[in-house]
């Protein structure tokens, strides 16, 4: 049976609620909000219903807890999230710009999940899965990149299959080690899913259609790229198909890129056609941005299949 693993940073997330840029001076905030990308991502693949698990940790304190608790009510196996007395939870704090960009300060490294490794437990979950998603932001440090690498490793010689989302942030990529490990994850992804320039990384093409081909001419089956509020499309050898975006009232972008991954993974990992995993991907995407909060926007089955016959979609 199907069981996804992720591997990286659980954060809570504090977000200013004024636009403006940055925080060198004070403004009003809310959170904590539950959060980390991987951590969005498998409490979407949880809430549909798909056997799950992520590899991280914690510290001992109230930051900690408000993510297990959630992570655990959405149906993710926990059981590889240490919590660690020693450690405090990482947090982010991020703040809208009139343009729409986002500013971020980070405390992923230094925190309980800066210092990730696999035990003998963790170990024997990887053994219990069959798929892996690796989210660029979570090759954060040595020990993280290793056990990623290990768990790509062992899932891949049991046939299972990875899927990578580099999901970068500039604040981000100046950990050292990480452009190295990207393009090391490259190489073992079965599923790749950019968001608009991020097609362009590890390709030397500069125009869409010869970057994607360029990419398929690897071991890269296929190729999601999404594209914000205008929606994504899908490239094999064989099939070419776009979806537009839904349309909804955008309160929060942050998190739509992970429950679009999220979302598309298990349908995909289920055998279900491109198409109808692109548009259930485009739901997820969509009523993710409908919430404040990363990962409050995440939805069921029947809130996807909501939005889609909503808009008239055959389902
Ligand atoms: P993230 O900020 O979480 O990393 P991302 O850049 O990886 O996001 P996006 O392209 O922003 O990913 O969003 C993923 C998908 O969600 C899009 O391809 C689209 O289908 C859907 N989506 C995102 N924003 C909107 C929006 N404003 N309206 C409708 N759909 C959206
Ligand atoms: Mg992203």
């Amino acid at each position: 049976m199907t069981k996804i693993l992720t591997i990286g940073e659980i954060l809570v997330e504090i977000i200013a609620t004024e636009k403006g840029d940055g925080f060198r001076a004070p403004v009003r905030l809310i959170g904590p909000f539950p959060s980390g990308a991987p951590a969005i991502f498998i409490d979407q693949v949880g809430k549909l219903g798909t056997p799950c698990a992520i590899i991280s940790r914690v510290g001992d304190d109230d930051f900690g807890h408000v993510n297990l608790a959630r992570l655990k009510a959405d149906g993710v196996d926990v059981s590889g999230v240490e919590v660690d007395p020693q450690g405090t939870t990482g947090s982010a704090f991020v703040r809208y710009r009139n343009d729409g960009s986002r500013a971020f300060v980070f405390n992923i490294r230094h925190s309980a999940c800066g210092t990730i490794t696999l035990n003998d437990d963790n170990r024997r979950l990887i053994g219990e899965c069959t798929h892996l998603h690796v989210m660029g932001t979570a090759l954060y440090g040595e020990t993280v990149i290793d056990s990623v690498m290990a768990a790509i490793e062992n899932i891949k010689a049991r046939g299972g299959t990875v899927s990578f989302d580099p999901n970068l942030r500039p604040e981000t990529l100046k950990a050292p080690g990480m452009r190295e490990a990207l393009s090391r994850v490259l190489t073992q992804t079965d599923l790749f899913l950019p968001s608009g320039e991020e097609l362009f990384l590890f390709a030397a093409a500069t125009e869409e259609e010869a970057a994607v081909e360029e990419l398929l001419a690897t071991d890269i089956k296929a190729v999601v790229l999404k594209r914000g509020a205008k929606g994504a499309s899908y490239f094999d050898a064989t099939t070419r198909i776009s979806h537009p975006g839904f349309v909804v009232e955008e309160h929060d972008p942050t998190g739509a890129g992970d429950s679009f991954g999220a979302t598309f993974v298990s349908f995909w990992l289920e055998g279900a056609a491109p198409a109808v995993a692109l548009a259930q991907a485009a739901a997820s995407g969509a009523l993710a941005v409908t919430k404040v909060g990363p990962m409050e926007g995440t939805s069921t089955r029947a809130e996807l299949q909501a939005l889609i016959s909503a808009a008239g979609e055959p389902s």
